[in-house]
């Protein structure tokens, strides 16, 4: 063979070599910052309950942990039907034994999203099968009503595919919406619509899936804008202010605050079938620097597949679900080094 051929090949294998490294790298980070340890054991289900698609996760202030989930219903993309989900949708577990204190939301959903706990103890959540909003109180009556049972829009009144919400500290309401709509909508603490901003696309204030809302100590709102890969930061009037983007915080489902003011990502990754499939958790503080990164994917426990939401709890720990074919919750703790 010719040296120069010779030369290419051995060129050409270093180069590929090389990207595939960089790539792997990109898509299997190594854990680093603080360290945070599964706790095994929790949850502790009675005989014969089992925990579907965990689509929502919050704690309450007594530490109690809600988790939302679709039981017997599995969703894979498919258009959805209004059959009702007959099971109940809503687990409490005990944030310490991991015991089942108490359980509702049967027959009321077809589609579980988003869970949120306002600092009164609501629950809000969100299905996006019905294209509706609810906020119940802790034992799973239900307070009020947005969006209207089964019709998608995008006006006032409609949402679309509706992921998540978040509470201001004045009873605001903020809806990501969703799958369908590209926006968020802005309604007062009594439900009435105030405004709503943005649409489909890549550009500053656009969206392409807002998949999860959370709101900082200083009133400021996060969109975690899945599909662009970034989180976008607005004031309460939906003004754009600035964006968190970078190859190192992935593709972010689902974003929460502690009560440090560190935020809290999901990075689910692109979960497409052609490439390395990622899933990982960060801690970023108010900064944008990331003072823990951890977790991979697979069904191993302390693994995950398809992570969709986070919580903290009242003593930081952390809590983590998943949907797709993971259908569980896992409790991690911030250990020493
Ligand atoms: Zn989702």
């Amino acid at each position: 063979m010719k040296l120069y051929l010779r030369i290419a090949i051995v060129l050409l294998i270093f180069i590929v070599g090389f990207g595939f490294v960089y790539e792997f790298k990109k898509y299997y980070p190594q854990p680093s910052g603080e360290t945070y340890q599964l706790v095994s054991n929790w949850p502790q289900f009675p005989e014969g309950v089992s925990i579907g698609q965990v689509s929502g996760v919050a704690v309450a202030s007594n530490g109690d942990v809600f988790v939302f989930h679709r039981a017997e219903r599995i969703w894979e993309g498919e258009e959805l039907g209004l059959d009702l989900i007959q099971s109940a949708t809503i687990f409490v577990l005990d944030n310490e034994t991991g015991n089942l204190i108490n359980s509702w939301g049967a027959n009321f959903f077809v589609m579980p999203h988003g869970l949120t706990i306002d600092k009164d103890d609501n629950i809000w959540l969100t299905d996006v099968g019905l294209h509706q909003v609810f906020k119940f109180d802790r034992d799973g009556n239900l307070l009020m009503t947005l969006g209207e049972r089964g019709i998608s829009g995008d006006d006032e009144y409609h949402f679309n595919m509706p992921t998540d919400v978040a509470i201001a500290s004045d009873g605001s309401i903020y809806v990501s919406d969703g799958y369908g709509n590209s926006r968020v909508a802005k309604f007062s603490a009594d439900g009435k619509y105030i405004t709503s901003w943005g649409s489909y696309g890549t550009e500053t204030g656009q969206f392409n899936t807002p998949h999860s809302i959370a709101i900082d100590s200083h009133g400021q709102i996060y969109v975690a804008d899945r599909g662009n890969a970034r989180i976008q930061i607005f004031n309460e009037n939906g003004e754009y202010l600035s964006e968190i983007k970078s190859e190192s915080i992935g593709r972010p489902w689902a974003i929460r605050f502690d009560n440090a003011g560190n935020l809290f990502l999901v990075d689910g990754g692109d979960q497409n079938q052609f490439w390395f499939e990622r899933a990982r958790i960060l801690k970023l503080d108010s900064q944008g620097n990331i003072l823990a990164s951890f977790g991979s994917y697979g069904e191993e426990t302390g693994q995950f597949i398809w992570p969709h939401t986070i919580a903290i709890g009242i003593n930081g720990e952390l809590y983590i679900g998943e949907v797709a074919t993971g259908m569980r919750i896992q409790k991690f703790i911030n250990a020493p080094n």
